[in-house]
């Protein structure tokens, strides 16, 4: 079993005294906590978090990993938490053990799903930092290593998920040797025949094959030497999987296998033009098949992986894989990202850091200052996929949303009805406002109340298509519903003024004739049109009078010219005097706001902002261009919601902070969810938006409260408790 000291003695070289410390104190508690339980295998349980520590402090990797890998177990598999962790080993380590916590929740049911490129972002992403998957991967590594213990079908679970999202991710950083060995233990217990059938068959040849590899290997150092070229040559057989996967893919017989063997040349300098000299070399010893050079140092791979590949015919016509890199490029070939931690050590590749930053940077496509390469790393965050963000349920789903998704977008996502009612989120437990954006790795829960509804405002923070057009459905219906009543009011009152009874025409022959000239199906869409203005009360009734009493539909300037005075329209148009000015309900305009007017049938002008959706469904043709002409003293309704914590005294202090900027309260209503939150919902008088917004910016200035918002009159339902 690795002893804690032999990790101490590994990464004392390279880390403070305060963070050995750190190390060892995570050890004590993690052995505490762990006490008693066991692995499969009957080792005491700490062995596990031990290897996985002790794989890490051999990757160079920092204290703060280290301490996590000794407690990534912790909080998922004993009595501590997070909380407790925080406090002992401070925000950082708690930060990368609840990631990795996190990440071991996620069961990615199908193979389809593991194979999916997108749960491979997602665990990379959701890794917000890259330190967080460095250690998942030590772990899966040590219970790759340990799998024999496990029940055949877990075997075969664990196997198949590491090679369809572990391997890949590997290779993805580019960290080769753990990709080599997390596969070939995924192919031992997937395929164990082929794979027993395999390693005999190559242990077979073993004695011939050394031989070869020798031979090979001197008569290449040879000939770079003799050109002033410094550097090592390695053979070895390739990784039992590669094998077993050209065999797959071309369909060929071990015997067909030619390259069991890979040749490498490591170059002791770091230049690159020495890569192509002993490229020549090579092809002047042996001839090069075509088509089967490659160079990935003018053209690295995704993952940075930069090497020349060649293939040439041997000395006893068999073929030859050969590479051929410089020393630097085979640290990151063999360990990719985790390379990094290596350039403490400096000796190796001092003054290439800012290079290889760069590259690395680039590859991340981290947008972040360039500091010293440790601290870089530290605040390292994978922004692989910087047009995504993934986010857990609180049952540890992952969902995914386009980036500046809000919990507006999380609420739709579960539900219409969550949508719809949702007054707010909390993210990691943390109560957030609406317009919130959704970050990698948030844990989220909506919060929702009955009877509340979307406002036109949501649309500002809403970003996936189905929140938005959820809103805008409900808006609509929301609107349609509106216009009927208002349709069926203006037609009712029409018909009174001719002393006729609304109810007795409804049935009459007569509107069903109405509906089809309109091509609509039913009254309730005739009343929507009045509503909306698109058709006339007086036009409906006037079918229903005797011939003299009928009279044209009025245009709108005629309309115009028998409306009264105003009287404290506070709007002034331009040309026409002596309209009936009204203010719409739906979007309570404010002096300041940008208005428009629409010339009613029958109701004089209605003032809207600009922005109002109901604006969009009038008649352009009856819309007029119409200006503040604000008097003295005036004031305006406002209607104002304010979400805050619940607290004793909340009304009092909310009311005082109002109140002190002159406005009044016409009416308010407040109510609490169960998670104590209130939601409190005001009708203040005000002078104009200026005055408006300085109250919201004294109610945002509370402790307790977490937004503030102007509301459409017609969003709110009158079933909450009155507080008059
Ligand atoms: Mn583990």
């Amino acid at each position: 079993m690795i002893r804690i000291t032999d990790i101490l003695d590994k990464v004392q070289r390279y880390v403070e005294p305060a963070d050995l410390e750190m190390i060892e104190k995570a050890y004590i508690y993690s052995a505490a906590v762990h006490q008693g339980q066991l692995r499969l295998s009957g080792e005491p349980y700490m062995t596990h978090p031990m290897e996985v520590a002790n794989m890490l402090a051999d990757m160079h990797m920092d204290a703060a990993s280290i301490a996590t890998g000794i407690l990534h177990d912790t909080v998922e598999d004993t009595l501590a938490s997070l909380e407790e962790i925080e406090k002992a080993f401070g925000q950082d380590v708690a930060f990368l053990v609840d990631g990795l916590t996190k990440i071991s929740k996620i069961t990615l049911a199908s193979q389809e799903e593991r194979q999916a490129e997108n749960f491979r972002k997602m665990i990379l992403a959701m890794s917000s930092d890259i330190r967080i998957i460095l250690v998942r991967l030590a772990d899966r590594l040590h219970n790759m290593r340990t799998l024999q213990y496990q029940a055949q079908d877990k075997q075969k679970y664990i196997a198949r998920e590491t090679l369809d999202l572990y391997a890949p991710l590997t290779s993805r950083l580019g960290i080769n040797w753990m990709k080599t060995e997390l596969e070939d233990l995924a192919f031992m217990h997937l395929h164990p025949v082929e794979f027993q059938d395999l390693a005999r068959r190559i242990a077979m040849k073993r004695e011939g094959r050394e031989k070869y590899t020798k031979e090979i290997r001197e008569i290449i150092e040879k000939e770079i030497q003799n050109y002033d070229l410094k550097g090592e040559v390695e053979g070895r057989a390739k990784h039992y999987f590669s094998i077993y996967q050209k065999m797959q893919e071309q369909q060929i017989d071990f015997d067909e296998v030619y390259d069991l063997l890979a040749f490498r040349i490591i170059l002791d300098s770091n230049k690159v033009k020495e890569c192509y000299e002993a490229l020549s070399v090579v092809h002047a010893l042996w001839k090069p098949v075509p088509g089967r050079f490659k160079d990935y140092i003018a053209m690295p791979k995704a993952n940075n992986y930069r090497s020349l590949h060649t293939t040439v015919i041997g000395p006893y016509g068999e073929r030859v894989e050969i590479q051929i890199r410089t020393r630097e490029m085979h640290v990151w070939a063999e360990s990719g990202i985790a390379a990094h931690w290596r350039y403490k050590e400096g000796d190796l590749l001092r003054g290439r850091d800012e290079e290889q930053i760069r590259k690395l940077r680039d590859l991340l496509e981290v947008q972040q200052d360039l500091k010293d390469p440790r601290e870089f790393m530290r605040n390292l965050k994978v922004a692989l996929f910087p047009d995504e963000v993934y986010v857990f349920t609180p049952k540890g789903e992952v969902r995914a949303f386009p980036k500046g998704a809000t919990p507006i977008d999380f609420a739709y996502s579960i539900h219409t009805d969550v949508g719809n009612q949702c007054i707010g989120g909390r993210v990691n437990r943390n109560l957030v406002p609406l317009k919130y954006e959704l970050r990698n790795g948030d844990t989220v829960e909506i919060v929702t109340q009955t009877g509340h509804h979307p406002s036109k405002d949501w649309l500002k923070y809403a970003v996936t298509p189905r929140a938005i057009s959820k809103i805008k459905a409900w808006i609509k219906t929301e609107e349609r519903n509106h216009s009927i009543a208002l349709g069926r009011d203006i037609l009712d009152k029409e018909f009174k003024k001719h002393h006729m009874k609304f109810a007795q025409v409804l049935k009459s022959d007569e509107l069903k004739k109405v509906c089809e000239e309109q091509s609509v199906t039913d009254i309730d869409d005739v009343m929507a049109l009045i509503g909306y203005g698109k058709v006339s009360a007086r036009a409906i009734v006037n079918r229903f009078l005797p011939g003299e009493e009928k009279r044209e539909d009025s245009l709108p300037e005629k309309i115009l010219k028998k409306f009264k005075k105003p009287e404290s329209a506070g709007i002034s148009i331009t040309g026409i005097d002596d309209i009936m000015v009204k203010f719409a309900k739906c979007c309570n305009p404010l002096p300041g706001d940008e208005v428009i007017g629409h010339i009613s049938r029958g109701r004089g002008m209605i003032v809207h902002t600009t922005n109002c959706p109901m604006v969009h469904d009038l008649d352009p043709e009856r819309l007029l261009e119409v200006q503040w002409n604000v008097r003295d003293k005036q004031t305006y309704p406002v209607h104002t919601r304010v979400v805050c914590h619940d607290k004793k005294g909340l009304l009092a202090e909310l009311s005082a902070s109002i109140s002190l900027l002159d406005i009044n309260i016409s009416h308010a209503t407040v109510d609490t969810t169960p998670d104590k939150i209130a939601v409190c919902e005001f009708d203040l008088e005000v002078r104009d938006l200026k005055h408006f917004n300085e109250v919201v910016s004294a109610l945002k200035k509370l402790k307790s409260v977490i937004s503030v918002e102007r509301v459409r009159v017609s969003d709110v339902k009158t079933d909450k408790k009155k507080m008059h």
